[in-house]
């Protein structure tokens, strides 16, 4: 639905403080499946099965197998697009104040942006489950599995899985950002894991625009979306920031 890119970059020309919330899809261009929608991760293995904290600590080493190895692999070398990107010129524009991700791949801020709640946590980092010990994944060696700390524990991703609370601190920023924002740019999320999908109705309760940038329609879609930009956010993003840069050139 690329009629409504103008109609996006109007409003968020006049927003000063819009925040993002961005799920998996946003990095799908980076090479990165997601976990559903088309090719998606959960096409192939049960997501009970693989990514609830009762599997892992039940079976780490199928977990291990069948899933955070692969994510290992594909986010020691993933690099950020041009949504990522696309999220920094807004920033950068005056326009956007905060990134809240569900993603655990660490390219928002690769890419630069400023800001960015870790609303799963992150992948970054591994801990031991026996000695707390923590070590960067790219250093976790995948030759032994499931790979272990220096103490014989081991090792688990620092992002949470089903089952597990979300972190205080991040729920508590994303609810109070998304209710004072004056629209909210929702990036590649089905919309469907909670409490994050949450977000975008505090944000619309609060009066915010609620702008949509998805190749598929989500629950959000007829609900409460105002724009929903039908599409890739790799071909979206720059031609909204394009819309915007040539409203700043000639107001
Ligand atoms: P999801 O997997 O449930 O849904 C992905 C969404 O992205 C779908 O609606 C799909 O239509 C859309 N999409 C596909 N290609 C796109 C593109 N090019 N541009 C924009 N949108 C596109 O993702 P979710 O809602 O984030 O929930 C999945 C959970 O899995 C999250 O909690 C997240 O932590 C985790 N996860 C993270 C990563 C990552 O860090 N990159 C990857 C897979 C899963
Ligand atoms: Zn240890």
């Amino acid at each position: 639905m690329s009629d409504l890119i103008e109609p996006a970059a109007d409003v968020l020309s006049t927003a000063k403080r819009a925040v993002a919330l961005t799920g998996a899809g946003i990095s799908v261009e980076s090479g990165i499946p997601p976990f559903r929608g088309k090719g998606g991760l959960w096409e192939k293995v049960d997501p009970m099965k693989v990514a609830h904290i009762d599997a892992f600590l039940d079976d780490p080493e199928t977990v291990w197998n069948l899933l955070i190895k692969d994510m290992k692999t594909l986010l020691d070398t993933a690099r950020p697009n041009p949504g990522h990107a696309g999220l920094v010129d807004l920033e950068r524009l005056g326009i956007l104040k905060t990134v809240i991700t569900q993603n655990v791949d660490g390219l928002h801020q690769m890419a630069g942006s400023s800001d960015v709640i870790e609303f799963h946590g992150n992948f970054a980092w591994q801990s031991c489950l026996d000695c707390n010990q923590r070590i960067k994944t790219s250093q976790v060696d995948l030759a032994q599995m499931p790979p272990r700390c220096s103490c014989g524990g081991i090792l688990r991703p620092d992002c949470i899985f089903f089952g597990e609370m979300i972190p205080q601190d991040a729920l508590v920023r994303s609810q109070r950002v998304s209710a004072a924002c004056d629209a909210m740019l929702v990036i590649g999320t089905s919309a469907t894991v909670q409490p994050a999908a949450t977000m975008p109705y505090i944000a619309k309760d609060n009066g915010a625009v609620i702008i949509e940038i998805n190749p598929e329609p989500t629950p959000l879609t007829s609900r409460i979306s105002d724009l929903p930009l039908l599409g890739g956010a790799g071909s979206i993003m720059p031609r909204l920031i394009q819309a915007i840069r040539r409203r700043r050139a000639s107001p």
